[in-house]
C-alpha cells in the first residue's frame, strides 16, 4: 500500500477520490485541507485528516515525511470562476502561491509526484471540437489562469529538479457517488446541475437559462459532462501512471459527448419526474458555446474508461445526493 496525500480532500472531487483511494488495493488517502471551502463529513472517519493550510511549506513536508507519503494528489484551490474574476488576488494568492509552497514543501520532503486538478478553461474559446490537449491555451477567466500557471509552475520543477507531474483537465464535472453520502455543495452554486435539480425539488424557485441565442442547435451552451466517480478512477490511474516511472503529462477528461442547457433541463425533468419553472435570460459572461473534450489521449496513456457518464447516470446519481442533502452538508 502506498500512502497518497490528498490535498482539498474534503472538496467535492477530492472527497470522491479519497473514497476511491480507500476502497483500491493500492493506496491509502491521507487527507490535508484547510476546511476554509471544504466538508470535514466528506472524509470517513477511518482516513487520516490533516488540518492545514498549502500555504505553509514547512507543514506539508512535515506532513509528507510522517506519513511516508509517495505521491500527492493536489486539488485545493478556489474554484468559482465568476468570484476569480471580481477578486482575483485571491485566487492567485490561494491557487498559485499555495502550490508554489505545497511544492516547496514536496522538494524539501523528497516527494516529487503529483496529479494536479487542472480545468478544460485552459483553452478558454476554442477555435474547433472535440479538443485536443495541443489545442491553444487561452483561458477566458482568471480561475483557469491560475491553472495555467500551476501547469507551467510545474513544468520548470520538472525541469529543474525532476518533479513528476500529470495535469489533469477537467471538462464538467458532475454527479455524485453511490449511495447519496458524498457530493456536490459549494456555496454559493453556481454549476448547472445542482441548481436545476435544488429547482426540482423546489429549494429553489427556478432555474435561469444564460444565452438562448448561440450558434448552437437550439441556442444554448454545449457541455462535457463527466461523472466524479470517473474523475476519482482517473487520478487513480494518473498516480499509478507516475509512480511507473511515467513523464510528466496533461491530460483532457471529458466523456466526449455534448449535452445543451435545454437537454439538461428536460433530461433532468425525467430523471427526477419533476416539473419545474424555466427562465431564459441573457448570456453570462466568459461562457464558449461549445466545449467537448478529446480524452484519446486519456484512454491511450492511462487506460482510462469513463463507465458512469450518461447523462442519466450522471443526473440519477447527482438527485439521490440532493434529496438525502436538500441543503448540502451543513443542514439535514
Ligand atoms: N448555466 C445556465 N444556468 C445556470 C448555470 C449554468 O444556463 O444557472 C449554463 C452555463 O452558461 C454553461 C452551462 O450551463 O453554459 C454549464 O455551466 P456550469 O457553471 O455548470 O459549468 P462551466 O461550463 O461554466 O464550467
Amino acid at each position: 500500500m502506498e500512502n497518497i496525500l490528498v490535498t482539498g480532500g474534503a472538496g467535492y472531487i477530492g472527497s470522491h477520490t479519497v473514497k476511491a483511494l480507500a476502497e483500491s488495493d493500492e493506496f491509502s488517502p491521507v487527507v490535508f485541507d484547510s476546511l476554509v471551502t471544504g466538508h470535514r463529513e466528506a472524509v470517513p472517519e477511518s482516513v487520516p485528516f490533516v488540518k492545514g493550510d498549502i500555504h505553509d511549506g514547512d507543514f506539508v513536508a512535515e506532513t509528507l515525511e510522517k506519513y511516508h507519503i509517495a505521491g500527492v494528489i493536489h486539488f485545493a484551490a478556489f474554484s468559482l470562476v465568476g468570484e476569480s474574476m471580481t477578486n482575483p488576488l485571491k485566487y492567485y494568492n490561494n491557487n498559485v502561491e499555495g502550490t508554489l509552497h505545497l511544492l516547496e514543501g514536496m522538494k524539501q520532503a523528497g516527494v516529487d509526484k503529483i496529479v494536479f486538478s487542472s480545468t478544460a478553461a485552459v483553452y478558454g474559446e476554442p477555435e474547433k471540437t472535440p479538443i485536443m490537449e495541443d489545442f491553444p491555451h487561452n483561458p477566458t477567466n482568471v480561475y483557469g489562469r491560475t491553472k495555467l500557471v500551476i501547469e507551467n509552475m510545474m513544468r520548470d520543477c520538472t525541469n529543474a529538479y525532476g518533479l513528476q507531474y500529470a495535469a489533469l483537465r477537467y471538462f464538467n464535472a458532475a454527479g455524485a457517488a453511490e449511495g447519496g453520502y458524498i457530493g456536490e455543495d459549494h456555496n454559493p452554486e453556481t454549476h448547472l446541475i445542482p441548481l436545476i435539480l435544488k429547482t426540482a425539488q423546489g429549494v429553489r424557485d427556478h432555474i435561469s437559462i444564460y444565452g438562448t441565442d448561440y450558434p448552437t442547435p437550439d441556442g444554448t451552451c454545449i457541455r462535457d459532462y463527466i461523472h466524479v466517480v470517473d474523475l476519482a478512477q482517473a487520478h487513480i490511474l494518473a498516480m499509478k501512471y507516475l509512480l511507473q516511472g511515467g513523464e510528466s503529462n496533461y491530460f483532457n477528461l471529458g466523456s466526449e459527448k455534448g449535452f445543451s442547457v435545454r437537454e439538461m433541463i428536460e433530461a433532468a425533468k425525467k430523471v427526477t419526474g419533476k416539473d419545474f419553472k424555466v427562465l431564459e435570460e441573457g448570456r453570462r459572461a466568459g461562457d464558449p458555446a461549445v466545449l467537448i473534450a478529446s480524452s484519446q489521449k486519456s484512454k491511450k496513456v492511462l487506460g482510462w474508461k469513463p463507465c458512469h457518464s450518461s447523462i442519466e447516470e450522471i443526473i440519477a446519481s447527482a438527485w439521490n445526493w440532493h434529496v438525502n442533502h436538500p441543503y448540502g452538508y451543513s443542514k439535514k
